[in-house]
């Protein structure tokens, strides 16, 4: 189904002693270099010191009268799901829940739900299903797909394209199987491709036809204001065209402060149609008497109003865009217009998704290992860690320092160079 990257002429002329030589340098530098995740740096993280601070000995009480100390407050404060719905999903505070601190934890927690219970729309719990599929483009995020096995989901690959997930095999597939249930979207800045859904394929996924009455588009926006620049790319209104197309209870969108204050400490959030939203709040009274209204307060008076909070991404921004510029000068470099790579340049986001002459991908994550350079597993963008193609990888350049980055990265060309000219 993914079709293969097109790598246009062979690889460059360098013989492959050469290479090996450079090889063997690379290895005698002693490196030890770790970019298999995709985590702020020390200095981003140093963006959020006066959080550890707060909430300090505030005496605040909620606008709606709830005392923040104490048990309550099911869907969050309504100041902090002012202060974050529309910035990160695209919808007004009323259809929207903050969770715990994990985004992720909130899919999975979705889907626990839609198991046990079915979703607005379900003629029964999905675990009463003979098999659910869950469409997954590719490449993609390696912890969707992990979810996805721990519910025994069939995970159907479809390529991403320049514009998104290629809609034609998304709307055949969609309309044709009523066990797809799902699909896995990341549509701004997207892991690892940095892809931001073009407002055709958000037309498309919200009007489609789908066999399964309770088809839900699982709408991560993780990466809604993480721009690299002042140029910030608008949410899209995915619930507003749902609705606009007569699917209104068709996504469930989710986000989180992870990548903005610290991960682990952060705020994640539910948004979707009021009758979505009431289904998610009915479920989640069983498993909470209310989340940590303190952390919500902590945001609260870290950011103040959104402008705080464009200025907080700005900062990242200014830390962040010159790490994507260096991996794509060394990229430029090394595999100059030989057409033996192609690699994205994401607007936003924490990915730069790199396809090599295909069979490469994971001995050049080995030869890169060897050189002490650690990078995200090959296959790890693909449902079951396996890349059909063997060319993917996914570069991290968020954590290290430019100087470890900018030799991390020839030294990652280097080896896809050498992987390649093994195979010749
Ligand atoms: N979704 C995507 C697409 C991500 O890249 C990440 C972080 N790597 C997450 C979710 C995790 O979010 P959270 O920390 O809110 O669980």
């Amino acid at each position: 189904m993914h079709t293969p990257v097109q790598i246009d002429s062979p690889l460059d002329a360098a013989s492959r002693a050469e290479l090996e030589s450079r090889y063997a340098d690379l290895c005698s530098q002693g490196l030890k270099i770790n970019m298999t995740r995709g985590v702020p740096s020390p200095e981003q993280l140093a963006l959020a010191k006066r959080f550890l601070s707060l909430p300090g000995e505030s005496d605040f009480v909620s606008r709606d009268g709830v005392d923040w100390r104490n048990y309550g407050g099911l869907q969050g404060m309504p100041e902090v799901r002012e202060l974050f719905s529309e910035a990160l999903l695209g919808l007004p505070a009323d259809y929207v829940a903050v969770g715990e601190n994990s985004s992720l934890a909130l899919m999975y927690e979705a889907l626990s739900h839609a198991f046990r219970r079915g979703v607005p729309g379900s003629d029964q719990p999905w675990s009463e299903e003979a098999v659910v599929k869950f469409i997954c483009p590719v490449p993609g995020y390696d912890r969707h797909f992990s979810i996805c096995d721990e519910f025994r989901i069939e995970m159907l690959p479809v390529p991403m394209l320049d514009s998104g997930p290629d809609m034609d095999i998304v709307e055949a597939l969609v309309a044709g199987d009523p066990s797809i249930k799902g699909m896995w979207c990341v549509p701004k800045y997207s892991n690892p491709c940095g892809t931001t859904y073009t407002d055709v394929t958000v037309e498309r996924l919200a009007a489609m036809a789908a066999a399964a009455p309770d088809f839900r588009l699982f709408w991560d926006n993780a990466y809604a204001v993480h721009h690299l620049s002042d140029e910030a790319t608008p949410n899209q209104d995915i619930t507003g065209r749902c609705a606009a197309a007569g699917h209104p209870n068709r996504a469930f969108v989710f986000a989180s402060t992870s990548k903005i204050v610290l991960p682990g400490a952060g705020l994640a959030f539910f948004g979707s149609s009021p009758e979505n939203l009431a289904w998610w709040l009915e479920r989640r009274k069983h498993r909470t008497i209310g989340p940590d209204k303190v952390n919500q307060l902590r945001h609260l008076l870290f950011f103040g109003d959104a402008d705080g909070l464009t200025q907080h991404m700005r900062a990242h921004s200014t830390l962040l865009a010159p790490k994507f510029a260096c991996v794509d000068r060394a990229f430029a470099q090394a595999f100059g217009d030989t057409g033996s790579a192609r690699w994205t340049r994401p607007a936003g986001g924490y990915f730069i998704s790199l396809d090599i002459t295909p069979g490469c991908a994971k001995r050049t994550v080995e030869l890169a290992k060897q050189a002490g350079i650690a990078l995200t597993p090959a296959g790890a963008t693909h449902p079951g860690g396996r890349d059909p193609h063997d060319a993917n990888i996914r570069i991290s350049p968020s954590y290290v320092d430019l100087d470890t980055l900018a030799k991390a990265s020839h030294g990652t060309a280097l080896c896809a160079q050498l992987a390649a000219a093994e195979i010749r």
